[in-house]
């Protein structure tokens, strides 16, 4: 093993390189109410396994978490059905945009995998029926993986995203009509939608990530949430689908397990090592942060380190 690199320093490195890129990209703007956040905002941390922290930029400040939601709701689920879960849901790249649904008609109302949005409502319905109110299970779920007890919703996203969510509409009804959601739509889309606006920081998804990097048992309580043959294949989802259709490229110029979200985040797995959370507001057409992506890749550059 190779001495730890400086990880405080690489941070403030990747920071000053990577925060002129938001200038390039766009804040998300589908959802009105996420293009109110200013598009130079910049943070990112490290957690380690063995405890230490490193963060630079604003990375207390919270932000909406939009399918950064999907990785978890998948561990909870996975953790209901186990096995049985596949059923529903694949677990191949979808080579197409996160709210795209043109596979769903060949695929007789199966989504490709759990983090597209196709994928993610599904799951969001397994949860709809275990659980009397969904979205309050996966704000619990994540105030216990983060640590944080005062996380939140921030309804006014939901609710903007309600207003305006006629895609995903469309996609609840259309896997409803093949068979694949047992709740009504409206019960599942409203949850998705909330477990969506969760707000978190940068600092508290790199500790909820951690689970992912320690083979499924969270570090702070020893408590095994996942078999490491549960984590290990949920590490290879994020790698292959992650990204949504930049998977691939995301894979080539970063190399690590990765779960993004419209509000700018990017939650990052080196499994055995770390979990690394991104923020930068500003997208790329692929609806990744332009800036975030860019800083992994140097991180995995400066560091030597990743999946590869
Ligand atoms: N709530 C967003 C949506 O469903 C999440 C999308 C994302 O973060 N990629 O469109």
């Amino acid at each position: 093993m190779t001495a730890s690199p400086d990880y405080q320093a690489i941070l403030e490195t990747i920071a000053a390189k990577v925060r002129p890129l938001a200038a390039q990209g766009r804040v998300a703007d589908y959802i009105p109410e996420l293009a109110k956040v200013p598009a130079d905002k910049f943070a990112m941390a490290v957690h380690t396994l063995d405890g230490r922290r490193f963060a630079v930029g604003d990375a207390d400040e919270r932000f909406s978490i939009q399918s950064i939601s999907k990785l978890f709701t998948l561990l909870m689920a996975l953790r209901m059905k186990k096995e049985t879960l596949w059923q529903r849901v694949g677990r191949e790249p979808s080579g197409n945009p996160f709210n795209s649904l043109v596979q769903l008609e060949h695929e007789q109302g199966i989504p490709r995998n759990p983090f597209i949005n196709a994928g993610a409502l599904v799951i969001t319905d397994v949860l709809c029926r275990h659980f009397v109110q969904a979205d309050r299970a996966v704000l619990e779920f994540l105030r216990r993986l983060s640590g944080a007890t005062d996380l939140n919703f921030d309804s006014a996203v939901a609710e903007s995203e309600a207003e305006h969510g006629y895609r995903n509409a469309a996609m609840a009804n259309f896997i409803k009509s093949f068979g694949n959601l047992d709740s009504p739509v409206d019960t599942v889309l409203q949850s998705y939608f909330r477990q969506c606006a969760v707000r978190m920081s940068c600092q508290e998804l790199a500790t909820a990530g951690l689970l992912l990097a320690n083979h499924g048992t969270v570090p702070a309580s020893g408590e095994a949430l996942l078999t490491p043959s549960e984590a290990k294949r949920i590490n290879a989802i994020l790698l292959t689908c992650g990204t949504y259709d930049a998977a691939g490229d995301f894979a080539f110029r970063v190399g690590l397990p990765a779960k993004s979200g419209v509000g700018g985040g990017i939650l990052a797995i080196l499994p055995g090592e770390l979990a690394v959370a991104v923020w930068s507001p500003a997208l790329d057409e692929n609806g990744n942060s332009l800036a975030g992506a860019m800083a992994l890749e140097h991180f995995t550059t400066l560091t030597g380190r990743s999946v590869f």
